[in-house]
């Protein structure tokens, strides 16, 4: 069994439980042990022109030993390249931005790098792990994976 535990920014709580449920219904089956922290701060360090530059963000959020950690931050991310990014992944730690979009497609976000966390790359099927660039992408995408990458 894996633990994913979910972080979020303080004011973030009532939608980490929300995405609790929905990603528990995506991830059916696979064997994932959800747990929610109590919100914390963070990004100071990582703040850079008023967003968090997401490769110091994933450093600064280690996560405990066994542990994948799905944080959901208030703040834009940012990285050299894009000013405004959905979410990103590094090996056990994943950030998803509340601030990139409606309320309604930080569960696509949120999903999308949990497939991450899991080890699972892009797919260009109808599935969670086809990548998007907006909002509107987000929203059209499945909330599911398809039937390769859930083997
Ligand atoms: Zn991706
Ligand atoms: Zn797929």
């Amino acid at each position: 069994m894996m633990v994913v535990e979910m972080c979020c920014a303080p004011g973030l709580e009532a939608s980490l439980s929300g995405l609790r449920w929905g990603l528990s219904r995506i991830f059916a089956g696979l064997g994932i042990d959800w747990r929610e922290a109590p919100p914390r701060a963070v990004g100071t360090e990582a703040m850079w022109r008023g967003s968090a530059a997401v490769r110091m963000l994933l450093g600064d959020l280690a996560p405990a030993v066994g542990a994948g950690v799905l944080w959901v931050v208030d703040c834009p991310l940012a990285d050299g390249l894009h000013p405004s990014l959905a979410g990103a992944t590094l090996g056990r730690v994943a950030v998803v931005s509340a601030r990139w979009s409606g309320e309604g497609e930080v569960l696509s976000v949120a999903a999308h790098e949990t497939g991450h966390l899991l080890g699972l790359g892009h797919c260009r099927g109808s599935c969670l792990m086809h990548p998007v660039t907006t909002p509107q992408g987000a929203r059209r995408r499945v909330l599911r994976l398809c039937s390769g990458c859930r083997r």
